[in-house]
């Protein structure tokens, strides 16, 4: 392994070892939350939430899903509500200090309709 240079302040890092410069750390951090909140997505909204009484999502809504959350960690946004099919609504917003909060919420509603025409 050979020493780099930190992308973020030029300095020259020992091989093996991260910058402990701030933007360095930062994004050491936002990856990790990016992974952490691809597993929430996964358990929110993939086939985990079976067992909680759940209707999974479909893979391309979850890889959907996940982009959102890598933009809200990356502070491309700060909040974005997602409507997927089956009226199940994702929200995923940045709260203060930076967490990455992941909500799911569904609205149900039975209807029937009786044309007053119909035999
Ligand atoms: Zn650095």
């Amino acid at each position: 392994m050979e020493d780099k240079v930190c992308k973020h302040c030029g300095q020259v890092v020992m091989a093996g070892y991260d910058c402990e410069c701030q933007g360095a750390q930062m994004e050491i951090r936002t990856e990790k939350q990016k992974v952490k909140a691809h597993e929430a997505i996964d358990i929110l909204f993939g086939e985990h939430c079976k067992s909680d009484g759940y209707e999974p999502v479909s893979e391309n809504e979850l890889v959907t899903l996940k982009k959102l959350a890598d933009n809200v960690a990356e502070r491309n946004l700060i909040s974005c509500t997602a409507l997927l099919g089956g009226g199940i609504k994702a929200k995923i917003v940045r709260g203060s200090e930076g967490s990455v909060k992941i909500e799911r919420s569904e609205s149900k509603k039975t209807q029937t309709e009786i044309g007053y025409w119909s035999n």
